[in-house]
This record gives C-alpha cells, structure tokens and sequence, in this order.
C-alpha cells in the first residue's frame, strides 16, 4: 500500500483526494500491468478504456472553457503509472496531444476534436522534435508555406510518441514570420491527410507506439492552425508547462511502486538470520528513497497547485520535472538492487521500471535543458532586482 499522506497538503482539494481514491480502485481493479506483445492494440485498448471510465475528461479543458486542472492530470499520471506505465503514457498522450488545441484552439477546434479524444475514440499526438532539432527546438526545419486557403507543408518530424495509432497530430512546422523560435506555427494534421506518412517505426527500452514522420506537400486548411502564424513556438512551451510537470507526477508514480516494491521485498527476505529490512544499511537506504520522493512530490504538486492558480510556472516546472525523474531513476535503481538476481529478471516490477523511468530524463526537456531553464530564470530576476536597485 503506497503512501497516501501527501493527499493531505494543502496544495490539494478535497476532490482531488477523492478523484486518487476512485481511479486507484479502477487501475487496481482493471488495468493490472502484464506484458503484451502487441503494444500498439494495447494503447489503443487502454485508450478506450480510459475513455469509456471518464478519466480521459481530465487530460483537456472542459467543454465550456474550463482550464485544464493541472493536479487532476499530475494524481491521475502518478496514479497510473504505480499501477501500469503504458495506461500513464496513454493518458499523458491524450492530454499532450491535444494539449494546444485545448489551451489555444478556436471553438470550431475543439469542438471537433477534445469531445473525441475525451471518449477515447480519437487518439492524439504532439509532433515538435525532428532529426536536428531536439533540444535546440528553435532550429527546427519542417516547413509551412501558405498557399490560398491553405498550407503546404513539407519535412520530417522523430521521435513522435503514438506515431502510427494516431488520429491526429499537432505538429509544429516554419513558416517563417522572423527567424528562430518567432517563425514557427501550430497545425492540427489529421492521419489520413494526403502527403502524411509514417516513414518509420522506432523500438525502445519501454516499448511504445514512436515513429519517425515524412509530410510531402501535405496540404492543410489554414483554418488547422492552432493560434496566430510565428506563435506555434509559445503555443507549444505553454503545452509543455502543463505537461512537464505531469512527468514529474509520472515520474513519483514510478518511484513510489519501486518503493512500494522495495519494503514489501526487505520485509520477507531472509538472509543471515534475519529480514533484509533489518539490516541498517537498508534502512538507510529506504529512508533516502522516501525522503527523495517526497521532495520531489513538494516540487511537483507546488508547480500543478502555482500553475491552477494562473501564474507562470516555467521555473518551478523544470525543478519539479529535473528533481523527480533524477530522484525516480535513483529510488528504482536502489530498489532493483535491494532484489538482487530476481531484480534483472524480465518483467518483474522493478526490472519494468528500470526501463521505463529511463526517457523521462531525456523527453519534453532533458535534464540538463531543465538547469538551463532554471539557471536562465535566476539570471532574469536577479537581473530585473539589479535593474530596479538602480532606478
Ligand atoms: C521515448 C521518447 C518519446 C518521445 N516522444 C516525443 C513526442 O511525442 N513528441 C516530440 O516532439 N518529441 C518526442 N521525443 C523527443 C524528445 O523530446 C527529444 O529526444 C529530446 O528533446 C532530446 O532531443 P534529442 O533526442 O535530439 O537529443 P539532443 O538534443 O541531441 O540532446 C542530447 C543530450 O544533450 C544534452 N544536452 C542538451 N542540451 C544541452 C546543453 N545546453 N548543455 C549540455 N548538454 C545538453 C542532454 O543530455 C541531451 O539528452 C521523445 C523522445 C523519446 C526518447
């Protein structure tokens, strides 16, 4: 049984508590994690299935305008990911892709598609990073060109989580209104578009749906753009302030199961005439898994409660996402070690998430693009107090 403790900070709402409660049941109940082959028919069942209970009415904005609840989409990863890393990804997915659409996008837009991806019955995409521009988004390369009504856009996209189950991607291309991250534009690009391809599939240590994209002269209403033409770069950054710290949530998810994990192993495992929870050097251990995780759970549920109260998160969601992915990959390597043999086995729990914990140190931002972030946010205020000082 996890620690529930941290329900009762006062960054929560009562329904908050009440919303972990519920889907703890649900996933316990219907999403017990178990290896399947088939990972794409996987997503989209878990999609449908997140669909058909509700959850999914959390990953977007409310049909009448409502904000996104930043600590709803933060519990229900966490939640999700203690029970099943593919139902976490599933979800985040949802919210991720159609994340602009929900903070951006005109009525017509989301009227189209948030209803369906709330259902389950669309599943969404977010297609920002291309071969040479990862962490350096701003050289991105994939271009837009405007032509009547429309726009033509050509270029590659990789890396693109549910590549190829997808009905739907927002995908950021250039089009070119000044230079850098000013030049770049936000376009909903339905699957079946002509000139949208899937060029490639790509396998990784956690298997999920990811593809590498081609758009060839694929031909756009402009009327699928998502906010105004050279905005796509702040349309996607407000995504990812919301979507960041829902992986750190993730991340403390991961890391609560391996801790979970860990005692339920120490306290049953005999050796030398004793538990390997009695052992001092254990505890030392399990005492720095704990205190790790909840720092990181403070981070993590203080940057969801600033951003629910409409101020800028950009700095405490770096910390939130840095601290709790590093801590995670720690917490679960510790644990994994505490299992000895058994911890290397495929499949078993702390083996899943040793693999799974891995990327979220590198998506929506690796670590060491979050210290930038931090450091560059220190820099700008203790420059604005310089400036202020000398006034
Ligand atoms: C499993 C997975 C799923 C993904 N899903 C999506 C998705 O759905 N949509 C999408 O658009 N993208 C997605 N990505 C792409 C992801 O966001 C990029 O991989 C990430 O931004 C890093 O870019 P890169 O891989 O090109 O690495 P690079 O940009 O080449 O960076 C390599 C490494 O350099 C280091 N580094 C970066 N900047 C600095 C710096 N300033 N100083 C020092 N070191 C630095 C970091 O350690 C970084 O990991 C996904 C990636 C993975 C692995």
């Amino acid at each position: 049984m996890s620690d529930k403790t941290y329900l009762e900070w006062p960054f929560f709402e009562p329904r908050h508590a009440l919303l972990e409660r519920e889907l703890d049941a649900w996933a316990a109940q219907n999403i017990a994690q178990h290896h399947e082959a088939d990972v794409d028919a996987a997503c989209r069942r878990l999609v449908r299935q997140l669909g058909d209970a509700g959850w999914l009415r959390h990953a977007i904005a409310g049909a009448a305008g409502e904000n996104i609840d930043t600590r709803a989409i933060c519990l229900i990863r966490e939640t999700l990911a203690r029970h099943n890393g593919l139902a976490d990804f599933a979800f985040a997915m949802q919210g991720l892709g159609s994340g602009a659409i929900s903070l951006h996008g005109t009525p017509a837009q989301r009227q189209a598609y948030l209803p369906r991806v709330a259902r389950g019955e669309a599943i969404a995409a977010f297609a920002l990073s291309e071969p040479q521009a990862g962490s350096d988004v701003a050289a991105m390369q994939c271009a837009a060109v405007q032509d009547g009504d429309h726009y033509v856009l050509n270029g590659e996209k990789t890396w693109i989580s549910n590549g190829g189950i997808a009905d739907f991607y927002v995908l950021f291309a250039r089009t070119g209104e000044q230079p850098g991250a000013r030049g770049i534009s936000a376009f909903i690009v339905d699957a079946d578009t002509p000139g949208f391809e899937i060029a490639g599939r790509i396998q990784v240590i956690a298997p999920h749906p990811l593809a590498r994209l081609v758009l060839r002269d694929c031909r756009v209403p402009a009327a699928q753009r998502i906010g105004a033409a050279g905005q796509g770069f702040k349309v996607a950054m407000s995504t990812l302030d919301v979507f960041r710290t829902s992986v750190a949530a993730a991340a403390l998810g991961f890391a609560r199961r391996a801790l979970d994990e860990a005692l339920a192993h120490t306290m049953q495992r005999k050796m030398f005439g004793q538990m390997l929870a009695d052992f001092q050097m254990t505890q030392a251990k399990l005492a720095q898994m704990a205190t790790g995780i909840d720092a990181a759970a403070l981070l993590t549920y203080r940057a969801a409660w600033q951003r629910d109260q409409g101020r800028n998160v950009t700095r405490e969601a770096a910390m939130a996402k840095l601290t709790a992915t590093e801590t995670a990959q720690q917490v679960i390597d510790a644990a994994l070690q505490m299992f000895g043999g058994l911890g290397v086995v495929s499949e078993q729990p702390v083996e899943r998430l040793y693999r799974e914990i891995r990327a979220l140190r590198i998506y929506e931002g690796a670590t060491e693009v979050q210290q930038l972030i931090i450091a560059r946010e220190l820099l700008r205020a203790a420059n604005t107090q310089e400036h202020t000082k000398e006034q």
